[in-house]
């Protein structure tokens, strides 16, 4: 059990971070979940406090490390900072290159890794402090692959795995840093996927379907719990000599 640490949950409102959410609450642990519609974190909060948890939620967009930072300044006073942070919040977003909306290239960087530097650095001094910590990036098999069409996606995950790695080294020993790497994962994003894929190639959205099943060995997507219960792993005492590491959760398609 998690009991009395305290986890916050970074895109804690769908998809990967509800389920992360959702897996911390019934090891016990406090949990807080953040994203931007406060309707939606709500719902989370309510199923955990249902089944007898402790969650509470703040609307930041991690977008906007003024927001960021009143996120961890609320979080320090309820609850006098974190021991477990999951920097999950994301978005997927696709384009040929050679006609690439500057603005979705400064977009993917902005929510899927200047978020991480910026919540990192907002949340992690209070774990090295307390000489005890897990930070645990939600990355992508699209940290360690290349694909078209995905450029700043991919070149934004292959950040995050960058920064996770130095970031394990400069805070050892007591606060681990780690990556997951799903591949596709059956959450809103890859319905939004599918929806996009849909328009650039013209095929049907079943056909797209199979071919993200067919990216992987076991012809499927990964199930949101899939990545959750490697989250709950790598936040144990018992993880304390796991740092820097790129955990695949995909099935098979990628071996390093
Ligand atoms: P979803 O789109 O289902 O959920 C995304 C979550 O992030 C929501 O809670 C959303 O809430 C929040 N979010 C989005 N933008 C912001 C923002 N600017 N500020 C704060 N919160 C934000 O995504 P998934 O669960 O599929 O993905 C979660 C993570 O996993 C992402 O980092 C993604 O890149 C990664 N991943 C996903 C894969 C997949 O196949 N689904 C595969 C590999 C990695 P709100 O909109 O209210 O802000």
């Amino acid at each position: 059990m998690l009991s009395n640490k305290r986890v916050l949950i970074t895109g804690g409102s769908r998809g990967i971070g509800r389920s992360i959410a959702l897996a911390f609450a019934r090891e016990d642990a406090k949990v807080v979940v953040s994203a931007r519609h406060q309707d939606d974190l709500e719902q989370v909060v309510d199923e955990i406090e249902s089944t007898g948890g402790s969650a509470f939620s703040v609307t930041c967009d991690v977008t906007d490390p003024d927001q960021i930072s009143q996120m961890a300044a609320i979080v320090e006073e309820r609850i006098k900072g974190v021991d477990i942070l999951v920097n999950n919040a994301g978005a997927a977003g696709s384009h040929k290159f050679l006609n690439h909306p500057d603005d979705l290239w400064h977009r993917m960087l902005a929510i899927n890794l200047s978020s991480v530097y910026y919540v990192t650095k907002a949340l992690a001094p209070g774990m090295l402090k307390q000489e005890w910590g897990r930070i645990i990036n939600i990355a992508s098999i699209a940290s360690k692959e290349g694909a078209r069409y995905i450029a700043a996606y991919t070149a934004s995950k292959h950040g995050v795995l960058g920064l996770t790695r130095a970031l394990a080294l400069e805070f050892v020993p007591n606060v681990t840093v780690n990556a997951i790497c799903p591949g596709y994962v059956d959450t809103p994003m890859t319905d939004t996927n599918i929806e996009n894929m849909v328009n650039l190639t013209g095929r049907s959205p079943d056909q797209i379907k199979q071919f993200l099943e067919n990216s992987s060995p076991q012809r499927r997507l990964i199930e949101p719990e899939e990545v959750s219960a490697v989250a709950l792993m790598l936040a144990r005492d018992s993880a304390r000599g796991i740092t820097g590491q790129a955990i695949n959760v995909d099935g098979g398609a990628v071996m390093y």
